[in-house]
């Protein structure tokens, strides 16, 4: 044999060698893990699930399936944790340390504000996204020096881990002047009755602030000027100061009504079936002679709801008389109630106006519900009574019901004709009844000449009930 094949001899015989024993170990050690060939210490991620699977690059003639460990391996809490990698017969100690090396996530917004303000971090609405707990996280920002001039400035925003992950986002601190002043919404007018004090909640209730920059605006209110011992119509002073300034005020009335007694001699006017375009006519006399009546409402016209809240606003009383105005409500409590509670959400919508007053359709006395449910007036006058409403009738009817364009005359007979002290006179604000609008001058001129005064409906009105009939 020559020298070159001699050695040539000799490196087979070592190279089978070494296959031969790199053979034998990785039939010891079959399992190679994905941090390197001999690797025997592993990273796994704080609070994330920790399955020896993903570890396992593969399996020397075997199934990475197949791989089993023993020990215990805890991802709550940072550490390393001495385990065993099963395969088959063999067994491989391993260390697992478990790191947290994820960085938080931050997110935050762009903030605008006067020139006032003081900014700290909470004006950003920073979220933090991470494995540890929110509490343990160190949350900075980084504005440059000067914010308060006016102009945009870039504010940067760290989250820092216990294990100094840092995650980072930027956001605009954006400061310009406040010329605008706060819009105050005052709610409808109150209606009290004589000795009933204003106190926060009854003048705060339905009211509202809002300021484009300075989200701590409040609203103060200067009730001094109404004498609750007196019935009129008063009103209170709300003011509102936003930071850099600017003022705004706003009204509102209040309605006090005396408490009724038998010997006074009193007007409640109602208005059935409106909204329509004679509402505002309607409202308009109302004004011109400083009277406040009571509108029993229906839902049958979207286009003439603003006046309700007119009506609401200048202090008469929103009733509810029904949503649909279609007898058919009285197939059966259910379907009454379900119409009732349409009418009831739309004033409260439209007003604030939690309205516990209601007028049948038809009135408590009518016959047409007995078509469709025999009995049914019977149940419903305490049923709603049980519900917390209170139903109110007519003493006195303008006659106005009994068809459209009813000749004033008539209606002046049917609404002046009587001399109760208590007087609750039926009439309609729908759109067809214009002669009620021509008549209604007449009819409050005709009481006021006999001393009565005119009161909308409130707690304090005795309920008019007629008898019922179904
Ligand atoms: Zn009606």
């Amino acid at each position: 044999m020559s020298r070159k094949g001699k050695i040539g001899a000799a490196a087979c015989v070592a190279a089978v060698v070494i296959i031969l024993i790199g053979a034998i170990y990785f039939f010891l050690n079959p399992v190679i893990l994905r941090e390197g060939i001999f690797a025997k210490e592993i990273h796994t991620e704080y609070m994330e699930k920790f399955r020896v699977k993903d570890h396992v690059k593969w399996v020397f003639a075997g199934d990475k399936n197949k791989v089993k460990y023993s020990g215990k391996v805890d991802t709550s809490k940072l550490g390393s944790y001495k385990i065993n990698i099963e395969y088959g017969k063999t067994s491989m100690p391993v260390i697992v340390n478990v790191l947290d090396t994820k960085a938080p996530k931050v997110t935050a917004i762009d903030y605008t504000t006067d020139m006032v303000e003081k900014v700290d971090i909470n004006s950003f609405g920073v979220k933090v996204k991470d494995a540890t707990p929110a509490e343990k996280i160190k949350v900075r920002m980084e504005s440059p020096k000067k914010t308060e001039n006016k102009g945009e400035f870039i504010v940067s925003i760290t989250a820092e881990d216990p294990s100094g992950n840092i995650g980072k986002t930027k956001v605009k601190l954006i400061r310009r002047e406040d010329k605008t002043p706060p819009e105050i919404e005052v709610g409808p007018a109150l209606s009290l009755t004589t000795g009933q004090a204003i106190d926060d909640n009854l003048a705060l209730n339905g009211t509202k602030v809002t300021d484009d920059l300075d989200k701590t605006v409040k609203l103060t209110y200067d009730a001094s000027g109404v004498d609750t011992g007196v019935a009129g119509t008063y009103k209170i002073i709300y003011s509102a100061k936003d930071r850099s300034g600017n003022e705004a005020q706003a009204e509102r009335e209040v309605v006090i009504s005396q408490t009724v007694s038998a010997d006074q001699k009193v007007v409640y006017l109602t208005f059935d079936d409106g909204p329509s375009a004679n509402t505002a006519k309607i409202l308009d006399i109302l004004a011109k002679y400083n009277i406040k009546g009571t509108f029993f409402v229906t839902g049958n016209d979207a286009s003439y709801r603003y006046l309700i809240q007119r009506a609401a606003k200048e202090g008469h009383t929103i009733g509810l008389h029904t949503y649909t105005h279609n007898y058919n409500i009285y197939t059966s409590e259910d379907t009454f109630f379900r119409d009732l509670g349409m009418v009831h959400d739309m004033v409260l919508n439209l007003t604030g106006i939690d309205s516990h007053h209601i007028r049948f359709a038809g009135g408590s006395s009518n016959t047409v519900s007995a078509s469709f449910n025999s009995g049914i007036m019977s149940r419903l006058v305490s049923a709603v009574q049980n519900k917390g409403f209170r139903y109110y009738d007519w003493n006195v009817s303008s006659g106005d019901a009994s068809g459209n364009t009813v000749p004033v005359e008539r209606l002046l007979r049917g609404a002046t004709g009587y001399s109760y002290n208590h007087i609750c006179i039926l009439m309609h604000d729908s759109s067809a009844k214009t002669t009620t609008v021509e008549a209604l001058p007449t009819i409050i001129e005709h009481y006021k000449a006999k001393g009565y005064t005119f009161l909308p409906i409130s707690d304090s009105t005795p309920v008019f009930h007629h008898g019922v009939n179904n």
